[in-house]
């Protein structure tokens, strides 16, 4: 190889591509191109072409893959490098959640679309002409993209009908295509726009946020005031402090559904609506907002979960509202919990970030204990606004009619508000009519085929349907097991059934139910906002969709169907995320002038959870909770990691997790339970097993479950999942 002068002036780096597959890779950079680490570029994988990041630039050569063999990198995007701290980030989510890198990674590149420069793209959208043949297919893609607009693709799945009938439409005339800008600058909110007169309280809390801000260090804060308090107002200066220094904020909200009302509340104060980022955003959208990201233009960013990753130009703050919820552990993918991971970040990013919530989480807690984060409390509701008087109902003692389930003291608190011309909110954690259909006959139970769960009865789109698995059938006219007709019953209720209850109490009110079903997209969320605040709804019934981020100023009686419902589940966070749940939900009543009531039914009065929500007393309860959790040593005083088996194939299934299960090393600090059957023991069409690992919060978990899963020689059918930090145990 001696005098090979094509060999002298080669560099090489390791690229990390989006393969998950895969580990980060060696390339040749060609000589005209100019690449550093964290470079967006192309690689070679194969017969294909993937986009990947340059983890390490300049390399030297190693053993494994001579200099000679490496394939050339076949370009680099026109955007900025991933800065270090992102880089990091991904490094640090990959290890400690025990996912691949190139998984995180494609969170932060988020599409592969929005990497090109492409200035404008072509999307479709309904012109209203009625097609001159119309067909079931046809008219159900017109019903359901009545102003909608997207890709065909997009369109298409919306409408649930093939690409074809959208094209076919599109010939018909149906539908048009409209070129979209997608380089569109977005407006910059202004700090000043219309800035609150603070209360003295809150003053002093904007004030240590704002320094925070000012001091571009890491600081995580505990913002920590009760329903109404004004934590949204508070932050909100902080952000107005990031604005004025010209730096990025993301506001990171546990559900899309929340978007929509935070977007017209920032609006208010800033003068222009932030950049949302969620997975209902049209690839035109998300490719937009994505370059504008990176480039630092959009200065205030809005998002669910998997905005955590995006390669901000230049982070200055992280707001993460409603931050005890738990639906910011992703459960599919990469397991991560983005509270959690939205510290990290702060911290690689030198950045302060603020945990927002009125019923902190216990872990947040102990960080505050331990003097690792620091509480800022607004103990107050803004303006004089008391706090709503909690009564819990003993459903035993004061029992609703048979078939019904809203207790007499409840339906003459509907009847009071009713009166007054206030509204009114029934809670009720369960989508649907009924949670179980039975067969009065047999005994039959329509169970979901692909997934160990009753199918639940949705009358509103008449199916029974699987919440796991979308699975669902037309109600069957008769038992399909005895044959006997109309022999079918629901048992239980869904927030339907109720909103049925109430129709049949109340004639004359006007109703709405508030669930995923009903509020699928930012749009209709607006839409209910709208009509709320307009007065043109009496009594919302809703799942926990309604329990939070809402400011609805004649809302005065909220109704906890069933309080009992969160503590069947039994995990380790049962009794406080019922707590919370039942908290954030009263909070709707009564945050303004006129006092809210809050009535809880229970046949547990005198549950600890319960006393606490009626004596007020959520110091009582959490320092109880915090005890138990310190007695067995779990989360925050140690850890949890559950491992999940799965495969088609129930035996396969069952060997992998028994094999695991003996080959599970000892080590001091760490325990071993399991395998089981996982009581979810068949999900999707796929059969379950778990084993649970609990350790010293010290023990290096992670390192004890790599090695201990590297022993087992791996299934090629069976998947296994490892959840760091689990919220669920099913
Ligand atoms: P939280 O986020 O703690 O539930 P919010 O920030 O939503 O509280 O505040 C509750 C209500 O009080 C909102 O309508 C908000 O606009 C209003 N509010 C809070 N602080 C102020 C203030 N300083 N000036 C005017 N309105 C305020
Ligand atoms: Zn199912």
């Amino acid at each position: 190889m001696i005098g090979d002068p094509v060999l002298l002036d080669r560099r090489r780096v390791r690229v990390l591509t989006l393969n998950a597959a895969l580990g980060p890779l060696d390339y040749r950079v060609p000589q005209d191109m100019a690449v550093e680490a964290g470079s967006i570029v192309l690689a070679p994988l194969g017969p294909r072409q993937l986009a990947g990041v340059v983890w390490e630039a300049d390399r030297l050569p190693s053993e494994e893959v001579g200099d000679n063999r490496l394939r050339p990198l076949l370009g680099a995007y026109n955007l900025p490098p991933l800065k270090p701290a992102l880089r990091r980030l991904i490094e640090w989510t990959a290890d400690y959640y025990m996912a691949p890198p190139a998984a995180v990674l494609r969170m932060a590149l988020a599409s592969a679309s929005a990497l090109d420069g492409a200035r404008s793209v072509t999307e479709y959208r309904p012109t209203g002409v009625i097609p001159p043949r119309m067909t079931p297919q046809r008219q159900q893609a017109l019903d359901r993209l009545a102003g909608r607009q997207g890709l065909v693709r997009e369109l298409a799945a919306i409408a649930d009908v093939s690409d074809a009938v959208i094209r076919g439409l599109v010939n018909a005339g149906a539908i048009e295509a409209v070129e979209v800008t997608i380089d569109n600058t977005y407006p910059l909110p202004d700090p000043a726009f219309d800035q609150p007169a603070l209360s003295a309280e809150q003053g002093q809390v904007a004030a240590t946020l704002r320094a925070a801000v000012a001091a571009r260090s890491f600081q995580p804060f505990l913002l920590d005031g009760v329903t109404g308090s004004g934590k949204t107002e508070v932050y909100f200066e902080a952000v107005a402090e990031a604005l004025a220094a010209g730096r990025q904020t993301l506001v990171l909200l546990p559900e899309i559904a929340l978007t929509e009302p935070f977007l017209k509340r920032f609006e208010a104060r800033f003068g222009c609506a932030p950049v949302a980022w969620h997975s209902d955003l049209r690839s035109s959208q998300r490719r937009r907002a994505w370059r504008a990201i990176v480039r630092g233009e959009a200065k205030v960013v809005v998002g669910a979960r998997s905005s955590l990753f995006l390669p901000y130009a230049d982070l200055g703050l992280i707001v993460v509202d409603e931050a005890h919820e738990s639906s910011f552990k992703q459960e599919d993918g990469v397991l991560y919990h983005a509270r959690d991971t939205a510290v990290m970040r702060a911290r690689f990013e030198e950045i302060p970030v603020i945990l927002a919530s009125a019923t902190p989480a216990i872990e947040t807690r102990q960080q505050v204990t331990l003097g690792h984060y620091k509480e800022l409390k607004l103990p107050a509701r803004f303006g004089g606004a008391q706090m709503p008087d909690i009564a819990a109902i003993d459903m035993l003692q004061d029992p609703p009619q048979r078939g019904r389930w809203l207790a007499p003291a409840l339906v003459k608190a509907l009847t009071e508000t009713l009166e007054r011309k206030e509204q009114a909110l029934l809670f009720l954690n369960r989508r649907g009519y009924a949670p179980l259909t039975l067969c009065r006959t047999c005994g039959h139970r329509f169970q979901c085929p692909n997934c160990t769960a009753w199918m639940v009865e949705h009358r509103l789109t008449a199916r029974l349907a699987c919440h796991h698995c979308g699975h669902g059938i037309p109600p069957p006219p008769a038992c399909p097991e005895c044959g006997e007709a109309e022999s079918l019953v629901a048992c239980g209720p869904g927030v339907e059934r109720i909103a049925d209850e109430v129709t049949a109490l109340f004639p004359e009110a006007r109703t709405a139910i508030v669930t995923s079903d009903t509020l699928w997209s930012p749009a209709r969320t607006a839409e209910f906002v709208n009509r709320m605040e307009a007065g043109e709804i009496d009594i919302v019934i809703g799942t926990q969709l309604v329990t939070k981020g809402y400011h609805f100023p004649n809302l005065t009686l909220v109704g906890v169907v069933d309080a009992d419902l969160g503590l069947s589940g039994g995990d380790l966070r049962a009794a406080e995320r019922s707590y919370q749940q039942i908290a954030q939900v009263a909070g709707r009543a009564g945050r303004a002038a006129k006092p809210g009531r809050v009535l809880v039914q229970t046949r547990e009065p005198n549950a600890p959870v319960i006393r606490a929500l009626v004596g007020g007393d959520a110091d009582g309860f959490y320092a109880a909770e915090t005890e138990a959790r310190r007695m067995a040593a779990a989360p925050p005083f140690g850890r949890f990691a559950g491992i999940i088996i799965s495969s088609e194939d129930g035996d396969r299934a069952r060997r992998m997790a028994e094999a695991i299960g003996r080959a599970a090393p000892s080590q001091e600090g760490i325990s071993v339970f399991g395998p089981a059957p996982a009581p979810l023991g068949m999900l999707r069409g796929r059969h379950r097993h778990r084993l649970l690992v609990h350790a010293r919060r010290s023990a290096g978990t992670q390192e004890f479950i790599r090695t201990w899963l590297d022993l087992v020689a791996p299934d090629p059918k069976v998947r296994i999942a490892v959840d760091v930090d689990p919220y669920n145990f099913l």
